[in-house]
């Protein structure tokens, strides 16, 4: 088997920037390795996502109960397990991975009670990684920023490419709920917590950079 390699944290916590920064220092160096996005927007596989993200099953995310919203992600994953990465990875290729099953864990752990979070965190990667036998990440890298701060930057974003949020990205409280979430499952699963900002603003990308790459470095050495 390789290795993969996982990029987790809250919409607009600066994956796509540094998942996008690390492939540049790879390739620097000269590592082989593949990358890929979740969900795949673009693929038919993505359909039943798209239909909640769009609002089709309800305007707020708790339209769709954590479970329900959690298989759409999964088969999505399952599909490009099937088609695009598998032989590679089991050929011990290198994959990184922009969002995975983490991120159910981290948007559809929201939904539930505080005293279902454990018993939803167990049965996700149960279902995902033991039913659906689906790998599970050597490292996965969570970043970690205050809401108010995502806001700002999704609004950044939003100006950049042109784009609206979506109905997960539109609702602030959901957002907040979604950033303690991810450090409850971060604690749970042990995922690696970096720290994005300090004393209130955000580090330099550069600096969050470095602190990714030593980290894998050291699980592509093992
Ligand atoms: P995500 O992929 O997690 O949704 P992005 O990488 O698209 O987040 O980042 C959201 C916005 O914030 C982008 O406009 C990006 O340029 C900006 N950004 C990312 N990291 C930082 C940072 N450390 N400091 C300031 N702005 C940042």
């Amino acid at each position: 088997m390789g290795k993969l390699i996982v990029f987790e944290g809250t919409d607009g916590s600066g994956k796509s920037t540094q998942f996008a920064l690390l492939t540049k220092r790879l390739q620097a160096i000269g590592k082989e390795f593949r990358t890929m996005v979740f969900p795949q927007y673009s693929e038919p596989s993505s359909a039943l996502i798209r239909m909640y993200l769009g609002g089709e099953f309800g305007s707020r995310p708790s339209d769709v109960n954590a479970y329900a919203a959690s298989t759409f992600y999964a088969v999505d994953r399952y599909a490009a397990y099937q088609k695009v990465w598998g032989s590679y990875y089991k050929e011990g290729g290198i994959m990184l991975s922009d969002r995975y099953t983490t991120s159910n864990a981290v948007h559809q752990g929201s939904k539930v009670s505080e005293e279902e979070r454990g018993a939803f965190f167990r049965w996700l990667y149960d279902f995902e990684y033991g039913k659906m036998e689906l790998p599970q990440p050597d490292l996965v890298i969570y970043l970690d920023v205050p809401t108010e701060l995502t806001g700002q930057l999704m609004r950044k974003r939003e100006a950049a490419t042109n784009t609206n949020a979506d109905i997960h990205e539109r609702h602030m409280d959901y957002l907040r709920l979604c950033r303690s979430t991810g450090l409850e499952a971060a604690e749970f699963y042990g995922w690696n917590i970096i720290r994005c900002a300090k004393d209130g603003k955000m580090r330099s990308i550069e600096d969050i950079h470095n602190e990714i790459f030593a980290l894998v470095q050291s699980c592509l050495e093992e």
